[in-house]
């Protein structure tokens, strides 16, 4: 349907528009939003939604926060860009805030989005041990299920065969382990299906030859692949693995990152899980501005400090570290701390699940899963077989929450039919009545389609 007087704008979409996400499709018009105000957008008909995925899982503290707009328009106004061959304040400042909030001394690199940060981390994690005497050692673990970005180096970790199968070969060097993916675990003879997806990763490790393994990178917590949670001893189990044989934890907090688990990041629910490196974009700005970080544990950048050409770490990125950018990300680093929005995540995160897990009783959900405010419901034909719902059902369920003014995604693995994970991750922002609306739809939903 095209809302009248959005016609021009529907057809020069659909001429000059490539979308990153929505498939072209000349019969539905585009959804096309025009304004934004907490947790909600407007779309051009005038209807209001809730925001129920953060725009993509970035958009933490809501539209309109004055201070952030303001910090970029100061920003851009005083010095809008600053040449890569000199040092500004807001890079300054914002690197030793990621420091403090990592509880430890980091060195960070800064770039534009989550998949540069990774492309940032693979490159250094090689080279460091290059550095080190083992050029030989380059090669990188990541999981099944996991993304980790769309150029080709964060697209060759990403193991979602779909996503990757129409563009020729991955990058040498990746290889992936299973997830540590309790539901459909495949290790589901052990009586601890974590531990023993962590204990893999040292076999693995061992096969391939731990003098040629560099680095393993993983999200704490699955997102884009299904909203996977494991138990907090399985990153502790993969910290200690990696330690011992001198393979890099590189740590993909792009998602859970700024509190979207209920902590100020995700490898904080796990003990003794401190990475060696850890990427963030997304909530680090909040949604407000592009930026990536690749934080780097300073002992590691020692290495790198040296000032023969040898040791000079080759990553060059014009908008890296945007003044404006990094302004917005102390600004929005500043509100999380003042508001305690993490704090509050955390609290009533509970409450949020404990009645999304009411809802395993209904015939079509699978499993409930969850930390903070990132969700997932895995929608299943049968509990028995645990055969997908159908794409079209689970189709259904979106659309009728849209029709009720909720935006909710799905997600899961690229096999065909596996998009049966239902994707739920609002504003950190978001009020009491926002979170009781966006409940209580998922909740009638459900129940009407069950
Ligand atoms: N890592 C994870 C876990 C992500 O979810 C994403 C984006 N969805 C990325 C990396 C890539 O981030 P970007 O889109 O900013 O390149």
């Amino acid at each position: 349907k095209v809302e009248a007087g959005t016609e021009d704008l529907v057809q020069k979409d659909r001429a000059h528009l490539w979308h990153s996400m929505a498939k072209y499709n000349e019969k539905a018009a585009p959804m096309i939003v025009s304004e934004g105000e907490g947790s909600w957008f407007t779309a051009t008909d005038g209807k209001k939604y809730l925001d129920g995925v953060s725009g993509l899982w970035c958009l933490n503290l809501g539209h309109g926060r004055q201070e952030i707009a303001q910090a970029a328009y100061d920003q851009l106004l005083n010095m809008s860009y600053s040449p890569l061959t000199m040092s500004h304040v807001p890079a300054i400042e914002l690197s030793t805030k990621i420091s403090e909030l990592l509880g430890e001394s980091y060195t960070t690199y800064f770039s534009n989005s989550g998949s540069e940060a990774n492309e940032v981390a693979f490159k250094i994690a090689r080279q460091y041990h290059a550095q080190n005497g083992k050029p030989e050692k380059y090669k990188i673990i990541s999981r099944y299920r996991a993304y980790h970005g769309s150029t080709l180096g964060a697209l060759s970790a990403t193991a979602q065969a779909n996503r990757k199968t129409k563009y020729g070969p991955s990058a040498p060097g990746f290889l992936h382990v299973p997830p540590p993916y309790s539901y459909r675990s495949s290790f589901a003879d052990r009586a601890n299906s974590d531990l023993a997806a962590a204990d893999y990763v040292e076999e693995v490790i061992n096969w391939e030859d731990p003098e040629t393994v560099a680095a393993f990178i993983l999200e704490p917590y699955i997102s884009g692949g299904g909203v996977i949670i494991p138990s907090p001893e399985y990153l502790t189990r993969v910290a200690e693995i990696c330690r011992k044989y001198d393979v890099l934890l590189i740590l993909d907090e792009v998602v859970s990152g700024f509190g979207r688990t209920g902590e100020m990041f995700g490898f904080m629910h796990s003990k003794d899980a401190q990475p060696d490196i850890i990427t963030m974009a997304k909530g680090l700005t909040s949604g407000y501005l592009p930026l990536g970080a690749t934080a780097v544990r300073s002992t590691i950048y020692e290495r790198f400090k040296k000032q023969e050409t040898k040791a000079h770490f080759r990553h060059i990125s014009t908008f890296g570290g945007h003044p404006a950018a990094c302004a917005v990300a102390l600004k929005s680093i500043e509100i999380l701390e003042r508001e305690r929005i993490v704090e509050r995540v955390a609290t009533v995160s509970q409450s949020i699940l404990s009645k999304l897990h009411q809802l395993n009783m209904l015939p079509q959900v699978g499993e409930v899963r969850g930390i903070g405010f990132l969700y997932g419901i895995e929608l299943v034909e049968d509990k028995e077989t645990k055969a997908p719902l159908s794409d079209e059902k689970v189709g259904a369920i979106l659309a009728a929450c849209k029709e009720k003014g909720l935006i909710i995604g799905r997600n899961g693995d690229t096999i065909p039919g596996y998009q049966n994970v239902l994707i739920i991750a609002p504003p950190l922002s978001s009020t009491e009545d926002d979170l009781h609306f966006l409940v209580r739809t998922i909740d009638t939903v459900l129940r009407a389609q069950a």
